[in-house]
């Protein structure tokens, strides 16, 4: 076995830090100077322009996953739509902040849209009267644009994007956010901390190696204190589009998902098959809700928007100052 170093490497001990700008790893950086006069321990003022740009959104979801290719976008897709269809009286919007790899305004159909800017901030794409999108994707020239991008660039777009859509009320506000635990997760943590978040939804797929990734998901919530409202489950099961017979497709040896939420003690709020029809439907930015009515995978989806309904509003009782 490698001999493990006794001491790890430090690293930056963050700008809200006693030590910042004092510590060893903050040898040479740039910033070092600023960190160390304790200018950088105020409080940046995007928290303040976020939460009063935020003031009229109810409920603030994050999506998360631990891995790429688990369908986090997908299935953030298909709870928005799902969300806005069941509930005609609430708005729903949702903000991708996958920087890297914008998916939405592919999913949700709205691919080469434009967004407007007026005085009151960027308007979002409508899909549905009730259901609207602001995506890095529609600002993007190329894909490939952002994929450069580092870290200040992306808070800084990440604090414009929570400041300044006019997403008008909104009851949900659902963030589609990248894989794993990056700066977007931190940015979009840290300025929406006067604003509240409601909770964090996690998707994953059966594998351990997944699962593995979600339990770093929920340290990571649990150091942030986000609330986590539930585990997803994604592809563990086949829906034969013709016979309509199901098999798994991860054995699952160890309870996959369901017995992982168990014993880290968050919510388990249901499996999403693999259905071909759903793919195809997502990609060519269909509406899958209206397509495939009758599928078993719409009535799955149902029930987890009613019960993702349910916990935030048990998570407003919980903390009425997350939802003003
Ligand atoms: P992520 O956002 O986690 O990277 P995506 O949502 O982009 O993943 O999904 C990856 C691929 O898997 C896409 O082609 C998508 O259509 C497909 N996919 C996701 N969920 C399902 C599902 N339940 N059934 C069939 N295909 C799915």
């Amino acid at each position: 076995m490698a001999d493990v170093p006794s001491e790890a490497p430090e690293h930056c001990p963050g700008t809200q830090s006693e030590n910042a700008g004092k510590a060893s790893a903050c040898a040479g950086c740039p910033n070092q100077s600023l960190c160390s006069s304790g200018a950088a321990r105020q409080p940046d003022p995007g928290i303040a322009l976020v939460k009063e740009r935020l003031s009229l959104v109810q409920n603030k979801l994050l999506i998360l996953s631990g891995k790429g290719g688990v369908g986090k976008s997908t299935v953030a897709s298909l709870l928005s739509r799902c969300l806005a269809a069941n509930n005609p009286d609430r708005n729903v919007g949702v903000l991708d902040i996958d920087i890297c790899g914008p998916s939405q305004p592919r999913v949700l159909g709205v691919l080469g849209e434009q967004v407007h800017q007026s005085g009151s901030g960027w308007s979002p794409v409508y899909i549905e009267d009730n259901l609207s999108l602001m995506s890095i994707g529609f600002l993007l020239s190329s894909p490939s644009d952002a994929v450069i991008w580092r870290g200040p660039k992306k808070n800084g777009m990440i604090r414009q994007f929570l400041s300044e859509v006019d997403w008008g009320n909104l009851d949900y506000l659902i963030l589609d956010t990248p894989p794993g635990t990056s700066d977007e997760h931190l940015s979009a943590t840290s300025y929406l901390k006067g604003a509240g978040i409601t909770g964090a939804i996690i998707i994953t797929t059966p594998p351990q190696v997944a699962l593995l990734d979600v339990r770093k998901e929920i340290d990571f919530c649990r150091k942030v204190n986000v609330p986590i409202l539930g585990v997803i489950e994604n592809m563990s099961i086949f829906v034969c589009p013709k016979c309509k017979n199901t098999a798994e497709i991860f054995p699952a040896s160890t309870g996959g998902a369901r017995a992982m939420s168990n014993e880290l003690n968050v919510e388990f709020l249901g499996s999403i098959p693999l259905d071909p029809l759903l793919a195809r439907c997502c990609d060519e930015g269909k509406n899958f809700l209206t397509e495939i009515p009758n599928s078993p995978t719409v009535s799955t989806l149902n029930g987890i928007c009613k019960r993702i309904v349910q916990k935030c509003e048990e998570e407003k009782e919980n903390c009425p100052n997350n939802s003003q």
